[in-house]
């Protein structure tokens, strides 16, 4: 099947030279240049995806080499695993030699050798992951298909190329389910079945792997259908017993995404994802995925601040209280309650920080009350602190305000 026509009509213009400049200037070293993984999935299935990569039968690093050389490209390159990456103004091109894997134990990092393209096809994860588009100028266009992607796509089928994929590389086995839910797929019968019969491979994979796999599901338009199927599959619990999916979870993760600022998306999901748990749990949840400092102590914070919700559930508090008891707390771990909590009060609280409170600043610096008379040091300090707390309850408005409090403020610490 010839696919140079469709080639022509998916690819801005822009990146079509740019392959063809490339494929080209493989052709003179006596290498073959194709198209491989998702961009060829995503021609088929008619959507936008401009992340090319290439697969080279040769060495690729010294064609991205020659390539950058050549143009504008910034060029990044790997050498020990043969991969390199051409950045331009718009786009990134990911260039790799053609490779032959083979996994010593279940989860390891595979053995790689140089091998043919047809040899890197079958180190891939789904048959529709696994087409290549042949860019050489004498069969230009050539659809690669050894493993029946383009039959398994008309079938809407996420299938798995050999009986010991997902316990080669468990992380397939989150993998799979993205693509199924992203697509609307269905996964191929015996696929299903080793994937369940290899859920306990999950405790092969590093922490980092399976949290990168996690980030890349929260990347997904709606990571909550992920979420749920991998709870039904019993994939969620093979990672954390604790975990699980559902229509609590559905339902806030879609009510983050509406948010006009969700401060940072991904945070907020993870933050979601464990609100149930108990304080061992999450230490458990952090620990297996090796989550960053940051983001744990977000995690931490939002199982903090649920335990405080009480006290932001009472009524009138002003807004001084409300901004004291929640400054001490990582801004995901607010929003993340707030979306969480389903008492009305204590919704109104923590937006009420999250929207205005946490922003409020004195008008006057200590430049002003220096020339005001206040000396810099606890004086100033404490007058700062009573001036913020004074505009926080809207007690003072203007500059001039601020100006009478804070020379009243003085008199009385001189005295
Ligand atoms: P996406 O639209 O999600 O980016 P993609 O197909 O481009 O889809 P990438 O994660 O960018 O996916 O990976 C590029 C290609 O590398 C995939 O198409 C797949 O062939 C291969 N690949 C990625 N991860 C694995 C894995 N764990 N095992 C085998 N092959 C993989
Ligand atoms: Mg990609």
């Amino acid at each position: 099947m010839n696919l140079a026509r469709q080639i022509e009509q998916y690819l801005p213009r822009q990146l079509l030279e740019l392959v063809r400049d490339i494929s080209g200037q493989a052709a003179k070293r006596g290498q073959r240049v194709y198209l491989v993984g998702g961009v060829v999935r995503d021609l088929f299935l008619g959507y936008p995806n401009f992340d090319l990569d290439l697969v080279v039968e040769g060495d690729a690093v010294k064609l991205a080499q020659q390539v950058a050389e050549s143009s504008q490209a910034n060029l990044l390159a790997h050498r020990r695993f043969g991969t390199a990456k051409l950045r331009y103004e718009d786009f990134t091109l990911d260039m790799a030699t053609a490779r032959k894997e083979t996994y010593a134990e279940p989860g390891a990092l595979p053995a790689v050798t140089p091998g043919t393209l047809k040899d890197d096809l079958l180190r891939r994860d789904f048959s529709i992951n696994a087409m290549a588009i042949s860019l050489a100028a004498n069969d230009y266009g050539e659809l690669v298909d050894p493993y029946q992607g383009k039959n398994d796509l008309e079938r809407r089928l996420i299938r798995i190329l050999h009986s010991e994929s997902f316990s080669d590389d468990a992380t397939r086995i989150l993998r799979a389910v993205r693509y199924q839910q992203r697509l609307c797929f269905e996964l191929e019968a015996q696929t299903a079945q080793l994937l369940k019969r290899d859920i306990p491979m999950l405790d092969t994979i590093s922490g980092d792997r399976i949290r990168h796999e996690l980030e890349l599901i929260f990347k997904e338009k709606q990571p909550e259908f992920v979420i749920n199927r991998l709870g039904e599959l019993g994939v969620l619990q093979g990672i954390n017993p604790f975990l699980k999916g559902g229509g609590w979870i559905a339902e806030k993760f879609d009510r983050a995404r509406r948010l006009k600022k969700p401060t940072q998306l991904p945070s907020l999901y993870f933050c979601l994802l464990i609100y149930s748990f108990s304080e061992t749990g999450v230490e458990q949840f952090l620990a297996r995925l090796n989550i960053t400092a940051k983001l744990s102590r977000a995690i931490r914070d939002t199982l903090r601040l649920k335990t405080k919700l009480p006290l932001l559930g009472k009524s009138p508090l002003k807004p001084s209280e409300i901004y004291y008891l929640l400054r001490e707390y990582e801004s995901v771990a607010v929003q993340a309650n707030a979306i969480a909590s389903d008492t009305s009060m204590v919704h109104h609280h923590l937006q009420l920080f999250l929207t205005k409170l946490r922003y409020v600043r004195t008008s006057l610096d200590g430049e002003e009350l220096k020339r005001l008379g206040i000396s810099a040091g606890p004086e100033m300090g404490k007058v700062l602190q009573v001036l913020h707390k004074a505009k926080l309850d809207g007690e003072v408005r203007t500059k001039d305000d601020e100006k009478k409090l804070a020379l009243s403020l003085s008199l009385k610490l001189e005295r």
